[in-house]
């Protein structure tokens, strides 16, 4: 019928459908021996506090290197990995792989850096998800307060009331969550007062052309709103001292982005603090 009528377009978008599907299809066939396979690895961003200056931690971000496929982005997986549930083994291998590697910098003299871990809400909504990260902090030997959470706006879209229970089950025993990428999702003042977190985390697109005054006053505003709340305020994307000089001026309390570092491989970490403390 679609060519009887000539739908030239009709014909085209199938097509395009079914190319992002087969590469979905691809990308999750790939995905399901990652670890196996060792394919995977962390890389990780310094999160520095502004008055101070020092080190607070760093954010764990997860590499594919596919032998067929090359480097993954993981704007383009973790969403595959995510409806595949993939992402369960996966983001526990994250947690341990983070959390050991803090813990071996600890052990190694570099101590106090906390270490950011990106949660997905699939694994939130595990009923086993607060006993797994427990099982991996005794198993790792790493204390609960130098873990950190993040976790997007798209929980509101989940069971609330399940997933804040579990947060608050986890934040008593000393471990800190962040709303990553804040401000681009689904919040509500009302939802977020109830989210028993310690951090927001400004989403990068605020921080860009913060030099417009709307974006400014964006920016301002959200960590106004942060402030009130009684939360520390990271803003992530920092890639200019400008930026970092507005960021002073309203008082954030830390930064992230390529003007500290781009995301660091984990033999290169020690390096990177020991040239920091250097110079
Ligand atoms: P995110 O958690 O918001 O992480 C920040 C992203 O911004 C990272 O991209 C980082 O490399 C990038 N970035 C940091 N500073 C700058 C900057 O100054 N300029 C620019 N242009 N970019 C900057 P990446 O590593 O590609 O990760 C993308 C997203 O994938 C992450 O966004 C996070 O949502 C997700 N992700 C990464 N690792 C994991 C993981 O282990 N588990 C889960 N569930 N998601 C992950
Ligand atoms: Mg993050
Ligand atoms: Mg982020
Ligand atoms: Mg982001």
């Amino acid at each position: 019928k679609a060519k009887e009528a000539g739908k030239g377009t009709y014909v085209m978008y199938g097509q395009a459908m079914q190319q992002h599907f087969d590469e979905r299809m691809i990308i999750e066939k790939h995905l399901r021996n990652v670890i196996s396979n060792n394919e995977l690895s962390l890389h990780y961003q310094p999160l520095v506090d502004i008055a101070s200056g020092e080190i607070w931690g760093f954010e764990a971000l997860i590499r594919w290197y596919s032998p067929v496929l090359g480097f993954v982005s993981p704007l383009s997986f973790i969403k595959i990995a995510e409806d595949s549930r993939l992402i369960v083994p996966i983001g526990e291998w994250v947690l341990r792989s983070a959390c050991r590697f803090i813990k071996t910098l600890q052990v190694q003299g570099l101590e106090g850096y906390h270490i950011s871990v990106n949660i997905s809400v699939v694994q939130l909504m595990l009923d086993n998800f607060t006993e797994m990260v427990m099982g991996v902090l005794q198993e790792t030997g790493l204390s609960p307060e130098f873990l950190e959470l993040e976790i997007t706006e798209s929980i509101f879209i989940e069971s609330f009331e399940v997933i804040v229970n579990k947060l608050k089950a986890l934040r008593q025993q000393g471990i800190g969550v962040a709303l990553d990428d804040f401000g681009t999702g689904y919040s509500s003042l009302s939802y977020l007062q109830q989210l028993p977190i310690t951090t927001l985390k400004i989403d990068k697109s605020f921080i860009d052309g913060i030099d417009s005054p709307h974006n400014m006053s964006l920016a301002r505003s959200i960590m106004t709103i942060g402030h009130d709340m009684g939360l520390k305020v990271t803003a992530e994307g920092v890639e200019t001292p400008e930026q970092l000089a507005f960021l002073q001026r309203t008082s954030c309390d830390k930064i992230q982005g390529y003007y500290i570092s781009r995301p660091i491989p984990e033999n290169e970490v020690a390096g990177w603090v020991a040239d920091r403390k250097a110079g």
